[in-house]
Protein backbone atom coordinates (compact mmCIF):
# COMPACT_ATOMS: atom_id res chain seq x y z
CA UNK A 1 0.00 0.00 0.00
CA UNK A 2 2.20 2.99 -1.08
CA UNK A 3 -0.55 5.46 -1.39
CA UNK A 4 -2.39 7.28 0.77
CA UNK A 5 -5.40 7.37 -0.95
CA UNK A 6 -4.87 2.68 -0.87
CA UNK A 7 -5.15 2.70 2.56
CA UNK A 8 -8.79 4.86 3.33
CA UNK A 9 -11.31 3.17 4.95
CA UNK A 10 -15.01 5.46 4.98
CA UNK A 11 -15.36 6.72 8.42
CA UNK A 12 -11.99 6.74 9.61
CA UNK A 13 -10.43 9.83 10.86
CA UNK A 14 -7.37 11.74 12.33
CA UNK A 15 -8.39 14.85 12.89
CA UNK A 16 -11.77 16.56 14.09
CA UNK A 17 -12.70 20.21 13.07
CA UNK A 18 -14.65 22.11 15.30
CA UNK A 19 -18.01 22.95 13.69
CA UNK A 20 -17.68 26.06 11.06
CA UNK A 21 -19.13 29.48 13.17
CA UNK A 22 -18.21 31.28 9.58
CA UNK A 23 -21.58 32.47 8.36
CA UNK A 24 -21.52 30.86 4.83
CA UNK A 25 -21.06 33.37 2.19
CA UNK A 26 -23.56 33.72 -0.45
CA UNK A 27 -21.59 35.60 -3.62
CA UNK A 28 -19.44 33.08 -4.55
CA UNK A 29 -20.05 32.49 -8.30
CA UNK A 30 -21.70 29.17 -9.11
CA UNK A 31 -19.48 27.80 -11.43
CA UNK A 32 -17.07 27.78 -8.42
CA UNK A 33 -18.89 25.94 -5.59
CA UNK A 34 -18.18 22.35 -5.54
CA UNK A 35 -20.99 20.29 -5.92
CA UNK A 36 -19.83 17.11 -4.74
CA UNK A 37 -17.29 16.84 -1.12
CA UNK A 38 -13.58 16.39 -2.33
CA UNK A 39 -12.57 12.90 -2.34
CA UNK A 40 -9.83 13.01 0.58
CA UNK A 41 -8.47 10.08 2.09
CA UNK A 42 -10.33 9.25 5.07
CA UNK A 43 -7.21 7.64 7.39
CA UNK A 44 -6.32 7.86 11.43
CA UNK A 45 -3.41 10.14 12.31
CA UNK A 46 -1.44 6.64 13.15
CA UNK A 47 -1.40 5.52 9.67
CA UNK A 48 -0.83 8.96 8.49
CA UNK A 49 2.20 9.50 10.45
CA UNK A 50 3.66 6.37 9.14
CA UNK A 51 2.60 6.42 5.69
CA UNK A 52 4.53 10.10 5.51
CA UNK A 53 7.54 8.45 7.45
CA UNK A 54 7.88 5.60 5.56
CA UNK A 55 8.38 7.54 2.40
CA UNK A 56 10.85 10.24 4.12
CA UNK A 57 13.04 7.47 5.12
CA UNK A 58 12.63 6.12 1.08
CA UNK A 59 14.90 9.53 0.57
CA UNK A 60 18.98 9.24 -0.06
CA UNK A 61 20.58 12.41 1.66
CA UNK A 62 23.92 12.59 3.36
CA UNK A 63 22.41 12.95 6.73
CA UNK A 64 21.89 9.30 6.85
CA UNK A 65 24.08 7.69 3.97
CA UNK A 66 27.79 8.18 2.41
CA UNK A 67 26.82 9.90 -0.70
CA UNK A 68 30.55 9.85 -3.32
CA UNK A 69 28.92 11.61 -6.36
CA UNK A 70 31.87 12.60 -7.76
CA UNK A 71 32.01 16.32 -9.14
CA UNK A 72 28.70 16.65 -6.45
CA UNK A 73 30.92 17.70 -3.50
CA UNK A 74 28.44 15.59 -1.12
CA UNK A 75 29.81 16.68 2.10
CA UNK A 76 28.66 17.00 5.40
CA UNK A 77 27.00 20.41 5.94
CA UNK A 78 27.39 21.72 9.98
CA UNK A 79 23.46 22.22 11.07
CA UNK A 80 25.27 25.60 12.77
CA UNK A 81 25.45 27.08 9.00
CA UNK A 82 21.46 26.39 8.70
CA UNK A 83 20.58 27.86 12.09
CA UNK A 84 22.22 30.94 10.40
CA UNK A 85 19.61 31.02 7.66
CA UNK A 86 16.67 30.17 9.65
CA UNK A 87 17.56 34.14 11.36
CA UNK A 88 17.10 36.09 7.95
CA UNK A 89 14.49 34.14 7.32
CA UNK A 90 11.74 36.51 8.25
CA UNK A 91 13.32 39.30 5.49
CA UNK A 92 11.42 40.23 2.91
CA UNK A 93 12.92 40.03 -0.60
CA UNK A 94 11.73 44.10 -1.17
CA UNK A 95 12.80 45.25 1.74
CA UNK A 96 15.76 47.41 0.40
CA UNK A 97 13.36 48.79 -2.46
CA UNK A 98 11.48 50.15 -0.30
CA UNK A 99 11.21 53.67 0.78
CA UNK A 100 13.17 53.31 4.05
CA UNK A 101 14.23 50.02 3.55
CA UNK A 102 17.95 50.34 2.46
CA UNK A 103 18.53 51.52 6.61
CA UNK A 104 16.43 48.31 7.53
CA UNK A 105 18.33 45.63 5.09
CA UNK A 106 22.39 47.09 5.92
CA UNK A 107 22.32 43.87 7.49
CA UNK A 108 21.62 41.66 4.76
CA UNK A 109 23.87 44.04 2.26
CA UNK A 110 26.25 43.50 4.74
CA UNK A 111 26.49 40.04 5.02
CA UNK A 112 26.07 39.65 0.55
CA UNK A 113 29.14 42.41 0.49
CA UNK A 114 30.68 41.00 2.95
CA UNK A 115 30.51 37.30 1.32
CA UNK A 116 31.21 38.80 -1.71
CA UNK A 117 34.96 40.09 -0.04
CA UNK A 118 35.52 36.77 1.10
CA UNK A 119 34.92 34.91 -1.67
CA UNK A 120 37.58 37.48 -3.88
CA UNK A 121 40.22 36.35 -1.11
CA UNK A 122 39.75 33.18 -1.63
CA UNK A 123 39.74 32.92 -5.79
CA UNK A 124 42.15 36.22 -5.63
CA UNK A 125 40.00 38.07 -7.94
CA UNK A 126 38.59 42.23 -7.42
CA UNK A 127 34.81 41.84 -7.44
CA UNK A 128 32.51 39.41 -6.84
CA UNK A 129 28.66 39.35 -7.77
CA UNK A 130 26.71 36.78 -6.00
CA UNK A 131 23.20 36.73 -8.26
CA UNK A 132 23.61 33.68 -10.39
CA UNK A 133 21.64 31.17 -8.83
CA UNK A 134 23.60 27.83 -9.70
CA UNK A 135 26.96 26.87 -11.17
CA UNK A 136 25.76 26.66 -14.96
CA UNK A 137 23.96 29.79 -14.47
CA UNK A 138 27.04 31.51 -13.16
CA UNK A 139 29.09 30.47 -16.35
CA UNK A 140 26.19 32.15 -18.70
CA UNK A 141 26.90 35.11 -16.29
CA UNK A 142 30.73 34.96 -17.04
CA UNK A 143 30.36 34.47 -20.74
CA UNK A 144 28.28 37.61 -20.72
CA UNK A 145 30.83 39.47 -19.26
CA UNK A 146 33.26 38.40 -21.73
CA UNK A 147 31.19 39.07 -24.49
CA UNK A 148 30.23 42.46 -22.73
CA UNK A 149 34.14 42.91 -22.23
CA UNK A 150 34.98 42.36 -26.36
CA UNK A 151 32.15 44.24 -27.46
CA UNK A 152 33.22 47.28 -25.44
CA UNK A 153 36.82 47.14 -26.90
CA UNK A 154 35.26 46.87 -30.46
CA UNK A 155 36.68 42.71 -30.52
CA UNK A 156 35.32 40.71 -33.35
CA UNK A 157 35.55 37.13 -31.64
CA UNK A 158 33.43 33.93 -32.70
CA UNK A 159 34.84 30.81 -30.82
CA UNK A 160 35.49 29.77 -27.23
CA UNK A 161 37.76 26.81 -26.45
CA UNK A 162 37.11 23.87 -24.12
CA UNK A 163 38.87 20.98 -23.05
CA UNK A 164 37.28 17.62 -24.53
CA UNK A 165 37.39 16.71 -20.41
CA UNK A 166 34.93 19.55 -19.54
CA UNK A 167 31.21 19.82 -17.76
CA UNK A 168 28.79 19.62 -20.20
CA UNK A 169 27.36 23.01 -18.62
CA UNK A 170 30.86 25.19 -20.29
CA UNK A 171 29.94 24.58 -24.09
CA UNK A 172 26.43 24.76 -23.21
CA UNK A 173 26.62 28.27 -21.48
CA UNK A 174 28.70 29.15 -23.96
CA UNK A 175 26.73 28.69 -27.10
CA UNK A 176 23.76 29.43 -25.41
CA UNK A 177 25.77 33.19 -25.18
CA UNK A 178 26.02 33.00 -29.30
CA UNK A 179 29.69 31.61 -29.29
CA UNK A 180 30.86 28.63 -31.55
CA UNK A 181 32.73 26.06 -29.72
CA UNK A 182 36.39 24.71 -30.86
CA UNK A 183 37.04 21.57 -28.45
CA UNK A 184 40.86 20.65 -27.37
CA UNK A 185 41.74 16.42 -26.81
CA UNK A 186 42.65 15.67 -23.24
CA UNK A 187 46.22 14.68 -23.59
CA UNK A 188 47.87 11.42 -21.91
CA UNK A 189 48.57 12.88 -18.72
CA UNK A 190 45.01 13.74 -18.14
CA UNK A 191 45.23 17.48 -19.33
CA UNK A 192 44.84 20.24 -21.75
CA UNK A 193 48.10 20.52 -23.51
CA UNK A 194 49.74 23.97 -24.12
CA UNK A 195 50.60 23.28 -27.20
CA UNK A 196 47.62 21.91 -28.66
CA UNK A 197 45.96 24.86 -27.19
CA UNK A 198 48.65 27.50 -29.27
CA UNK A 199 47.11 25.58 -32.31
CA UNK A 200 43.78 26.10 -31.91
CA UNK A 201 44.31 30.20 -30.97
CA UNK A 202 43.74 32.25 -33.24
CA UNK A 203 42.31 36.77 -32.86
CA UNK A 204 38.59 35.38 -33.16
CA UNK A 205 38.25 33.34 -30.04
CA UNK A 206 37.09 35.28 -26.82
CA UNK A 207 37.69 32.76 -24.02
CA UNK A 208 39.08 29.48 -22.30
CA UNK A 209 37.28 27.89 -20.37
CA UNK A 210 38.93 25.27 -17.74
CA UNK A 211 37.89 22.98 -14.78
CA UNK A 212 40.85 23.27 -12.51
CA UNK A 213 41.11 20.25 -11.28
CA UNK A 214 39.82 18.91 -13.85
CA UNK A 215 36.49 16.62 -14.56
CA UNK A 216 39.32 13.70 -13.73
CA UNK A 217 39.97 15.01 -10.98
CA UNK A 218 43.86 16.40 -11.82
CA UNK A 219 45.32 19.59 -11.21
CA UNK A 220 46.75 20.85 -15.00
CA UNK A 221 50.60 21.81 -14.47
CA UNK A 222 50.02 24.49 -17.61
CA UNK A 223 47.82 27.09 -16.46
CA UNK A 224 49.85 29.75 -16.52
CA UNK A 225 50.85 28.89 -19.84
CA UNK A 226 47.72 28.49 -21.09
CA UNK A 227 46.37 31.82 -19.91
CA UNK A 228 49.46 33.45 -20.92
CA UNK A 229 49.12 32.18 -24.16
CA UNK A 230 45.38 33.01 -24.26
CA UNK A 231 45.83 36.59 -23.38
CA UNK A 232 48.40 37.00 -25.87
CA UNK A 233 45.37 36.60 -28.05
CA UNK A 234 43.22 39.20 -26.10
CA UNK A 235 41.24 35.96 -25.17
CA UNK A 236 40.27 35.64 -21.36
CA UNK A 237 40.51 32.86 -19.22
CA UNK A 238 37.26 31.70 -17.36
CA UNK A 239 37.43 29.33 -14.22
CA UNK A 240 35.29 27.08 -13.98
CA UNK A 241 35.54 27.08 -9.86
CA UNK A 242 32.59 24.49 -9.28
CA UNK A 243 34.55 22.20 -7.87
CA UNK A 244 36.69 24.86 -5.21
CA UNK A 245 36.76 22.01 -2.47
CA UNK A 246 40.14 20.51 -3.87
CA UNK A 247 42.37 24.39 -3.37
CA UNK A 248 40.82 26.87 -1.33
CA UNK A 249 43.86 28.22 0.29
CA UNK A 250 46.16 26.48 -1.90
CA UNK A 251 45.93 28.28 -5.24
CA UNK A 252 43.78 31.62 -5.90
CA UNK A 253 42.60 31.30 -9.77
CA UNK A 254 42.90 35.12 -10.12
CA UNK A 255 46.74 34.73 -9.32
CA UNK A 256 47.87 32.18 -12.20
CA UNK A 257 45.71 34.20 -14.96
CA UNK A 258 41.89 33.77 -14.98
CA UNK A 259 39.81 36.82 -15.26
CA UNK A 260 36.58 35.08 -14.45
CA UNK A 261 35.59 32.17 -12.16
CA UNK A 262 32.42 30.64 -10.95
CA UNK A 263 31.81 29.05 -7.51
CA UNK A 264 29.33 26.66 -6.73
CA UNK A 265 28.03 27.85 -3.16
CA UNK A 266 25.87 24.02 -3.32
CA UNK A 267 29.20 22.07 -3.04
CA UNK A 268 31.69 23.61 -1.57
CA UNK A 269 30.52 26.05 0.86
CA UNK A 270 27.63 24.76 3.01
CA UNK A 271 25.16 23.73 1.07
CA UNK A 272 24.28 20.37 -0.83
CA UNK A 273 24.41 19.73 -4.45
CA UNK A 274 21.56 18.39 -5.83
CA UNK A 275 18.05 17.33 -5.37
CA UNK A 276 16.55 20.19 -6.92
CA UNK A 277 17.33 22.44 -3.70
CA UNK A 278 18.12 26.16 -4.02
CA UNK A 279 22.04 26.71 -5.24
CA UNK A 280 24.49 30.31 -5.83
CA UNK A 281 26.59 30.51 -8.55
CA UNK A 282 28.60 33.90 -7.35
CA UNK A 283 30.94 35.28 -10.19
CA UNK A 284 34.46 36.77 -9.75
CA UNK A 285 36.16 39.26 -12.19
CA UNK A 286 39.33 41.35 -12.83
CA UNK A 287 39.00 44.74 -12.51
CA UNK A 288 39.09 45.24 -16.30
CA UNK A 289 35.72 43.13 -16.66
CA UNK A 290 33.93 45.30 -12.96
CA UNK A 291 32.05 48.22 -15.21
CA UNK A 292 30.22 44.90 -16.78
CA UNK A 293 28.74 43.84 -13.82
CA UNK A 294 25.05 42.73 -12.96
CA UNK A 295 23.00 45.38 -11.02
CA UNK A 296 21.88 46.28 -8.54
CA UNK A 297 25.28 45.90 -7.35
CA UNK A 298 26.07 46.11 -3.61
CA UNK A 299 28.62 49.38 -1.99
CA UNK A 300 29.91 50.48 0.31
CA UNK A 301 29.24 53.89 1.18
CA UNK A 302 30.22 56.14 4.30
CA UNK A 303 26.61 56.04 4.79
CA UNK A 304 26.26 52.04 4.43
CA UNK A 305 25.53 49.90 1.70
CA UNK A 306 23.96 51.24 -1.09
CA UNK A 307 22.49 49.36 -4.45
CA UNK A 308 24.08 50.64 -7.56
CA UNK A 309 21.73 50.36 -10.39
CA UNK A 310 22.38 52.98 -12.98
CA UNK A 311 25.51 51.43 -14.89
CA UNK A 312 24.60 52.00 -18.79
CA UNK A 313 27.60 49.01 -19.23
CA UNK A 314 26.13 46.63 -17.17
CA UNK A 315 24.98 43.23 -18.51
CA UNK A 316 21.95 43.54 -16.56
CA UNK A 317 20.29 41.43 -13.41
CA UNK A 318 20.62 38.51 -13.96
CA UNK A 319 18.43 36.85 -11.06
CA UNK A 320 15.27 38.45 -9.35
CA UNK A 321 16.04 40.47 -6.23
CA UNK A 322 19.65 39.13 -4.86
CA UNK A 323 19.91 35.77 -5.77
CA UNK A 324 19.30 32.73 -3.09
CA UNK A 325 19.96 34.31 -0.52
CA UNK A 326 19.69 31.80 2.16
CA UNK A 327 22.51 29.66 0.55
CA UNK A 328 24.63 32.79 0.59
CA UNK A 329 23.95 33.16 4.66
CA UNK A 330 25.23 29.64 5.03
CA UNK A 331 28.00 30.47 2.52
CA UNK A 332 29.29 33.04 5.01
CA UNK A 333 28.26 31.37 8.39
CA UNK A 334 30.21 28.53 6.87
CA UNK A 335 33.54 30.26 5.99
CA UNK A 336 33.35 32.32 9.17
CA UNK A 337 33.30 29.17 10.72
CA UNK A 338 36.14 27.60 9.25
CA UNK A 339 38.05 30.56 8.63
CA UNK A 340 41.42 30.63 6.87
CA UNK A 341 43.34 27.89 8.59
CA UNK A 342 39.74 25.79 8.50
CA UNK A 343 39.27 26.04 4.66
CA UNK A 344 42.73 24.80 4.02
CA UNK A 345 42.48 21.93 6.17
CA UNK A 346 38.67 21.30 4.34
CA UNK A 347 41.43 21.07 1.13
CA UNK A 348 44.08 19.23 2.53
CA UNK A 349 41.33 16.18 3.77
CA UNK A 350 39.59 16.25 0.66
CA UNK A 351 42.40 15.91 -1.63
CA UNK A 352 43.81 12.92 1.02
CA UNK A 353 40.71 11.43 1.50
CA UNK A 354 40.22 10.80 -2.91
CA UNK A 355 43.63 9.46 -3.06
CA UNK A 356 43.10 6.95 -0.12
CA UNK A 357 40.12 6.21 -1.99
CA UNK A 358 42.45 5.87 -5.47
CA UNK A 359 45.05 4.15 -3.71
CA UNK A 360 42.88 0.93 -2.24
CA UNK A 361 40.78 0.84 -5.44
CA UNK A 362 43.35 0.49 -7.98
CA UNK A 363 44.28 -3.15 -7.62
CA UNK A 364 40.22 -3.55 -8.42
CA UNK A 365 39.24 -1.29 -11.00
CA UNK A 366 41.49 0.24 -14.28
CA UNK A 367 42.66 3.62 -13.43
CA UNK A 368 43.04 5.18 -16.75
CA UNK A 369 44.70 8.09 -15.83
CA UNK A 370 47.04 7.19 -12.99
CA UNK A 371 48.42 10.69 -11.19
CA UNK A 372 48.06 11.64 -7.80
CA UNK A 373 44.69 12.88 -7.76
CA UNK A 374 42.73 16.19 -6.01
CA UNK A 375 39.07 15.95 -4.63
CA UNK A 376 37.81 12.79 -6.44
CA UNK A 377 39.32 9.85 -8.76
CA UNK A 378 37.75 8.71 -11.86
CA UNK A 379 38.24 4.41 -12.44
CA UNK A 380 36.88 2.65 -15.46
CA UNK A 381 34.78 -0.11 -15.18
CA UNK A 382 36.60 -1.30 -18.03
CA UNK A 383 37.94 -4.74 -16.77
CA UNK A 384 34.21 -5.34 -15.60
CA UNK A 385 32.95 -4.84 -18.52
CA UNK A 386 34.71 -7.67 -20.54
CA UNK A 387 32.48 -10.20 -18.07
CA UNK A 388 29.76 -7.76 -19.64
CA UNK A 389 29.43 -6.12 -16.35
CA UNK A 390 28.93 -2.50 -16.62
CA UNK A 391 29.40 0.66 -14.86
CA UNK A 392 25.43 1.11 -13.84
CA UNK A 393 25.97 -2.85 -13.02
CA UNK A 394 28.20 -1.62 -9.97
CA UNK A 395 26.18 1.17 -9.29
CA UNK A 396 23.15 -0.83 -8.71
CA UNK A 397 24.82 -3.33 -6.61
CA UNK A 398 26.19 -0.32 -4.55
CA UNK A 399 22.46 0.73 -4.15
CA UNK A 400 21.28 -2.87 -2.67
CA UNK A 401 24.39 -1.87 -0.04
CA UNK A 402 23.06 1.00 1.03
CA UNK A 403 25.65 3.49 -0.63
CA UNK A 404 24.40 6.46 -3.26
CA UNK A 405 26.70 5.07 -6.21
CA UNK A 406 29.51 7.39 -7.19
CA UNK A 407 29.28 9.38 -10.65
CA UNK A 408 29.00 7.03 -13.65
CA UNK A 409 29.64 7.44 -17.60
CA UNK A 410 30.93 10.86 -16.42
CA UNK A 411 33.60 12.85 -17.63
CA UNK A 412 32.63 11.27 -21.31
CA UNK A 413 36.58 10.41 -22.64
CA UNK A 414 36.55 7.59 -20.00
CA UNK A 415 34.69 4.37 -20.80
CA UNK A 416 32.54 3.24 -18.05
CA UNK A 417 33.84 5.95 -16.09
CA UNK A 418 33.37 5.42 -12.34
CA UNK A 419 34.48 8.95 -10.18
CA UNK A 420 34.34 8.89 -6.59
CA UNK A 421 34.22 12.30 -4.30
CA UNK A 422 34.75 11.13 -1.07
CA UNK A 423 35.13 14.78 0.14
CA UNK A 424 36.74 15.81 4.02
CA UNK A 425 33.95 15.01 6.10
CA UNK A 426 33.98 10.90 6.06
CA UNK A 427 36.20 8.85 8.12
CA UNK A 428 38.41 6.44 7.86
CA UNK A 429 35.81 3.65 9.02
CA UNK A 430 33.11 4.99 6.62
CA UNK A 431 35.87 4.50 3.46
CA UNK A 432 36.71 1.76 4.91
CA UNK A 433 33.42 -0.31 4.47
CA UNK A 434 32.42 1.83 0.95
CA UNK A 435 36.05 0.54 0.23
CA UNK A 436 35.26 -3.14 0.86
CA UNK A 437 31.80 -2.93 -0.71
CA UNK A 438 34.00 -2.14 -4.07
CA UNK A 439 35.98 -4.98 -4.25
CA UNK A 440 33.12 -7.20 -3.43
CA UNK A 441 31.58 -5.73 -6.71
CA UNK A 442 34.71 -6.10 -8.59
CA UNK A 443 34.85 -9.84 -7.16
CA UNK A 444 31.50 -10.58 -7.86
CA UNK A 445 31.76 -9.18 -11.26
CA UNK A 446 34.50 -11.65 -11.54
CA UNK A 447 32.51 -14.92 -10.04
CA UNK A 448 28.88 -14.22 -11.07
CA UNK A 449 28.91 -11.30 -13.44
CA UNK A 450 24.76 -12.68 -14.57
CA UNK A 451 24.38 -11.61 -10.56
CA UNK A 452 23.93 -8.32 -11.58
CA UNK A 453 21.10 -8.27 -13.76
CA UNK A 454 18.72 -8.59 -11.10
CA UNK A 455 20.19 -5.70 -9.19
CA UNK A 456 19.07 -3.86 -7.04
CA UNK A 457 16.64 -6.23 -5.88
CA UNK A 458 16.09 -4.04 -2.24
CA UNK A 459 14.38 -1.15 -3.81
CA UNK A 460 10.89 -0.48 -4.47
CA UNK A 461 11.09 -0.40 -8.00
CA UNK A 462 14.05 -1.91 -9.82
CA UNK A 463 15.85 -0.31 -13.10
CA UNK A 464 14.18 2.50 -14.86
CA UNK A 465 14.38 4.26 -17.97
CA UNK A 466 16.59 7.01 -16.56
CA UNK A 467 15.65 9.64 -19.00
CA UNK A 468 11.80 9.17 -18.64
CA UNK A 469 12.02 8.68 -14.50
CA UNK A 470 13.32 12.12 -14.34
CA UNK A 471 11.54 13.82 -16.79
CA UNK A 472 8.10 12.11 -16.73
CA UNK A 473 7.15 11.19 -13.79
CA UNK A 474 4.08 10.39 -12.72
CA UNK A 475 3.26 12.17 -9.18
CA UNK A 476 -0.42 11.67 -9.59
CA UNK A 477 -2.66 9.72 -6.92
CA UNK A 478 -3.84 6.53 -8.31
CA UNK A 479 -6.73 6.77 -10.67
CA UNK A 480 -4.78 8.68 -13.17
C1 LIG B 1 28.36 21.01 -10.79
C2 LIG B 1 29.22 21.56 -11.84
C3 LIG B 1 28.75 22.58 -12.70
C4 LIG B 1 27.32 23.06 -12.75
O1 LIG B 1 26.76 23.48 -11.56
P1 LIG B 1 25.16 23.53 -11.38
O2 LIG B 1 24.95 24.30 -10.15
O3 LIG B 1 24.71 22.11 -11.31
O4 LIG B 1 24.60 24.23 -12.59
C5 LIG B 1 29.65 23.11 -13.60
N1 LIG B 1 30.91 22.66 -13.68
C6 LIG B 1 31.38 21.67 -12.89
C7 LIG B 1 32.81 21.22 -13.03
C8 LIG B 1 30.55 21.07 -11.95
O5 LIG B 1 31.01 20.08 -11.18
Amino acid sequence: MNLIYEQSVAGRRGVRLPASDVPAADSLPVELLRCEPAELPQVSELDTVRHFTNLSRRNYSVDTHFYPLGSCTMKYNVKAVENAAGLFAAEHPLLPLLPGGLEHAQGSLGLLHGLGLALAEITGMDEVTTQPLAGAHGEMTGIMLIAAYHRAKGNKKRYVVVPDSSHGTNPASAAMVGYEIITIPTAPYGDMDPELFRAAMSDQVAAVMMTCPNTLGLFNPHIREICDIAHSFDALCYYDGANLNAIMGKVRPGDVGFDVIHLNLHKTFGTPHGGGGPGSGPVGVKEALIPFLPVPRIVKKDAGFALETDNSTSIGRTANFFGNFGVMVKAYAYILLLGREGLIRVSEQAVLNANYMMARLKGYYDLPYDFTCMHECVFSASRQVKQGVHALDIAKFLIDKGYHPPTIYFPLIVKDAIMIEPTETESRETMDLFIQVMIEAAELAESDPGAFAALPATMPVSRLDETRAARSQNVCFAGC
